[in-house]
């Protein structure tokens, strides 16, 4: 069995299939994102998160075109940077959404989110009554929705008609999000993790983490990467380091145990990394 045949994979709300493990590149530069992708697609990865504010469309694209890797086994997600600097009309997302196809070289995604609900502006359900345009186009194979609360999606299924196939949240077992992961389960959304290893700060050396990672002969990445897993979690760390990049793929090989997964439960604190979605404006 190859490699990438390895990942498991979650049935979108649509039927789509997604690798439940994918590579993010968020803050890898443009000249540098090649180098990375080849080297998470070299160690098995099939699914990789960009986005058109990460400035790196164009070098993820040149590593997915140039791999050699047919286009129905790669998995790829970019995200609608809608700032503030525009009235998003249908036209200008459809006009966002060819330009990140442009730069990644591909005539669809897999995957099409908006970056963050930006409430403020009060305009992510004409956003996303463009993303279903392009859906029913068959140019995004799923689309979905990031940083969304619970409030931003309960708006969303009542006023529009596809139901998001994903929303993308920071979610690590500092920031369990119980709430929405429960609102997920409820209409069928699947849950993506970002900053799934806590952005490889104080969560790695968590003495709880340690422990576990211990205990199974593992390190503290794959223990984390272990238990989103086992939740259900899409997860999508990134590295630039590739010796990292194969130890965040080398998770299918052991199981955390309830007892694991009790401790690591205990964890959450509510802690963010990122923003609050309920105040982040975007420019
Ligand atoms: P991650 O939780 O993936 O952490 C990445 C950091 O952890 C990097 O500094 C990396 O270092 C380090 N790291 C990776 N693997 C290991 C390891 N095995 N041991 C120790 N340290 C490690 O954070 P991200 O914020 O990058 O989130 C992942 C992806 O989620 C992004 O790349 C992006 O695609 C997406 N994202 C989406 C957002 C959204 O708003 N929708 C917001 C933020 C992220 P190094 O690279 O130096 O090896």
């Amino acid at each position: 069995m190859s490699k990438a045949a390895s990942i498991p994979s979650i049935t979108l709300n649509n039927g789509v299939e997604m690798p439940q493990l994918g590579f993010g590149v968020f803050q890898v530069p443009d000249a540098e994102a090649t180098a990375a992708v080849e080297s998470a697609l070299a160690a098995g990865y099939r699914s990789i998160d960009t986005a058109a504010v990460y400035e790196n469309e164009t070098g993820t694209g040149k590593a997915l075109t140039g791999s050699g890797i047919a286009r129905d086994e790669l998995f790829v997600t970019t995200k609608l940077w809608n700032s503030a600097s525009q009235a998003w009309t249908r036209d200008a997302v459809l006009r966002e959404f060819d330009a990140s196809l442009e730069r990644l070289g591909l005539d669809y995604v897999d995957l099409y989110l908006i970056h963050w609900p930006r409430a403020v502006r009060d305009d992510y359900l004409s956003i996303y009554r463009a993303f279903e345009g392009i859906a029913e186009s068959g140019r995004a194979r799923a689309i979905g929705v990031s940083n969304f609360q619970p409030a931003h999606l309960e708006r969303l299924l009542a006023e529009t008609s596809v139901v998001p196939a994903v929303n993308q949240i920071e979610l690590h077992p500092f920031l369990a999000q119980s709430e929405l992961r429960a609102l997920h389960a409820r209409h069928g959304i699947t849950t993506e993790a970002w900053a799934p290893l806590g952005q490889g700060k104080e969560l790695l050396s968590a003495p709880v983490i340690a422990g576990i990672a211990d205990k199974h002969g593992r390190t503290p990445a794959q223990v984390v990467l272990r238990w989103h897993l086992q939740l259900g979690h899409v997860a999508i760390p990134k590295s630039v380091t590739p010796s990292r990049i194969r130890e965040n793929f080398d998770v299918f090989g052991f199981a955390l145990d309830d007892e694991d997964m009790t401790a690591i439960a205990a964890l959450d604190t509510g802690t963010r990394l990122g923003p609050d979605p309920d105040e982040f404006d975007v420019n």
